[in-house]
């Protein structure tokens, strides 16, 4: 049987798309400027084999022109330009996309750059406009041709006169309604915000005429309004840079400027990638807490790019929850993303980005930990309970990977100590790390049950965070050493004679301890005598797994 072709409803579909693909506006933005960039690149790449085609970085540029009071907003580019059949071919046919065609054309010159591949970004002009003008002049064509649109309903070709080579792309933004703005998009500082948002690092300026107020000519207080043509977008990536040719200044600029924080950041982490997944990334940790940190508002994620276009404000699958105080950017190319470019397909990539990022995070802690200890006392007052919850969380999966970072007030040094710091320090009888929880310090200080494991002259960990004790059980052990709270029945240090004089001490006092325990009336199990005292009468200990702290959350926790 011979096979019928589907048909679709071109209209219908084109409707659809416009209005289904994007989630927001303003992406059309940097839809069309990313066509722009891509036709320039494409004279690059002609330019890298074709003898007779000199390329002047100078003379290749975007400028984006926005008319009021005609309500036009103009984007031409100095690019390679369409002649009329690509005209046809790359705006007529949805979802053809001439840029993904000479990217296979052109494999063996390396055409990473070239952002598009899905055909049909630039239909996303007509989210905001209702007429859609396109003049274009072709490399090497003497010709120009207009290609007019209004959206679904097709389009004209016909013959136009145009001076140079590049696209000049007129919109005609739609009217205000009720529920919809579009005024916007007409405005200076709004168009300038979008394109610093979405295409700050496109690698051809984008210029933008703008109007700025300055003191008249030999006047200082008159004023007057002038028009200049500016550069709105960086264009060198800071990622792409070197990392010899960047300050620690440059990379504080980079942060403040992307308003990943307010506070200086305690360390920067610049990667640059070239393994079985390509990208660059440039990653801070903060030295203070953000204010919404230990909510359920804040949010982590790192920023996304492709090929320096941002795809995604804040990417979760980037950081691990424990590391979730990192901010930052990660720059590929080797994405697959989804065709409106918001949302990735196969997270394959992303996962093996991911899992690298993290390695390099725990690295630099570590090394912040060994080579800059104030700086990491600094950061581990900001986030070390988020290490904490990171050992505890997903059933101490996580917890090969922190345990090295975790750190704790110690009874002997008086200051944060590492596990490790303890363990070195351990007495040569010494069989556990031991513990002592509490609600600060102090309060630990004075705990009678602190007195026999200190008089042994063994250091003691002071627990005053609820996570604390849940982490260190999640661990059990630390270098073969297992952990041991100082209220727990047994402290492994009472020697064994001693052991003997209290089951005597037992035995005399027994009426005593009946006595006792039947006036707590079932408050606590036994009492009975115990040698760890020193200086105070009585203590609670408690037998098993669950220490008083413990218990003391457990119960306030809601069921
Ligand atoms: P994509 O960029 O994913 O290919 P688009 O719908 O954005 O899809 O663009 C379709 C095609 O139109 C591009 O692949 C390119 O061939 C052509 N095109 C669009 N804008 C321009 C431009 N400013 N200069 C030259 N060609 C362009
Ligand atoms: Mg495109």
């Amino acid at each position: 049987m011979a096979k019928k072709e589907f048909k679709a409803e071109s209209k219908r579909l084109l409707e659809m798309m416009i209005n289904s693909i994007y989630t927001q506006r303003e992406i059309f933005l940097r839809e069309l400027i990313s066509n722009a960039s891509d036709a320039i690149d494409k004279i690059y790449y002609k330019a890298l084999t074709d003898n007779g085609l000199v390329f002047n970085k100078e003379d290749y540029y975007i400028k984006v022109t926005a008319d009021k009071a005609n309500r036009t907003l103009t984007l031409s580019d100095t690019g390679i330009g369409m002649t009329k059949e690509e005209l046809e071919n790359n705006l007529g046919v949805i979802a053809k996309s001439g840029s993904l065609a000479f990217k296979k054309e052109n494999e063996a010159k390396d055409g990473h750059n070239i952002i598009g591949q899905f055909g049909v970004g630039f239909y996303s002009a007509f989210m905001v406009a209702d007429v859609v003008t396109v003049i274009s002049k072709a490399l090497g064509s003497d010709e120009a041709y207009k290609w007019e649109s209004e959206g679904a309903d097709g389009y004209t070709i016909e013959p136009c006169e145009k001076a140079s080579v590049g696209t000049e792309i007129t919109l005609q933004i739609k009217a205000n309604t009720e529920d919809d703005q579009y005024d916007e998009f007409l405005e200076e500082y709004r168009l300038k915000a979008i394109i610093k948002k979405y295409s700050d690092f496109i690698r051809y300026p984008i210029k933008m005429e703008v109007t700025s107020r300055k003191p008249k000519e030999g006047s200082e207080n008159e004023f007057e309004e002038v028009q200049e043509e500016q550069t709105v977008n960086s264009m060198v990536p800071i990622w792409r840079k070197n990392k010899n040719e960047l300050t620690a200044e440059d990379y504080e600029n980079f942060y403040y400027e992307k308003r990943y924080g307010f506070d200086k950041p305690l360390k920067h982490i610049h990667i640059s990638a070239d393994g079985a997944v390509v990208y660059n990334a440039i990653l801070f940790i903060p030295e203070n807490t953000p204010y919404d940190y230990y909510t359920r508002e804040f949010e982590k994620g790192l920023e996304l790019y492709s090929n320096g276009v941002l795809i995604m404000d804040k990417c979760a699958d980037l950081l691990p929850d424990y590391f979730s105080f990192v901010k930052g950017m990660v720059d590929s190319e080797d994405l697959s993303l989804n065709i409106s470019r918001e949302l990735l397909q196969h997270d394959r990539q992303l996962k093996l980005i991911a899992k690298n990022i993290k390695n390099k995070i725990k690295s630099q802690l570590q090394s912040l930990l060994k080579d800059e200890r104030e700086g990491y006392d600094k950061f581990y007052q900001a986030f070390g309970r988020q290490l904490k919850y990171g050992v505890y969380a997903d059933y101490g999966m996580n917890k090969e990977d922190l345990q090295d970072l975790l750190m704790f007030y110690s009874s002997t040094e008086k200051k944060l100590v590492t596990l490790d710091e303890y363990v070195s320090r351990m007495k040569e009888d010494q069989k556990y790390i031991y513990y002592a929880s509490g609600e600060s310090n102090a309060r630990i200080e004075k705990l009678p049950q602190t007195e026999l494991v200190a008089d042994k002259g063994y250091e003691i960990l002071y627990f005053t965070d609820e996570i604390d004790e849940f982490a260190i059980k999640m661990l059990m052990k630390y270098k073969e050493k297992e952990f041991k709270s100082v209220s727990s029945g047994d402290l492994g240090i009472e020697a064994e004679d001693k052991d003997q004089a209290s089951e005597n001490d037992e035995a005399a006092n027994k009426e005593l301890f009946d006595y006792m325990a039947g006036l707590l009336n079932g408050k606590v199990t036994k009492v009975k005598a115990s040698k760890r005292l020193k200086s105070h009468p009585v203590c609670l200990s408690t037998e098993g797994e669950v220490t008083i702290e413990m218990e003391k959350i457990l119960k306030a926790m809601p069921n």
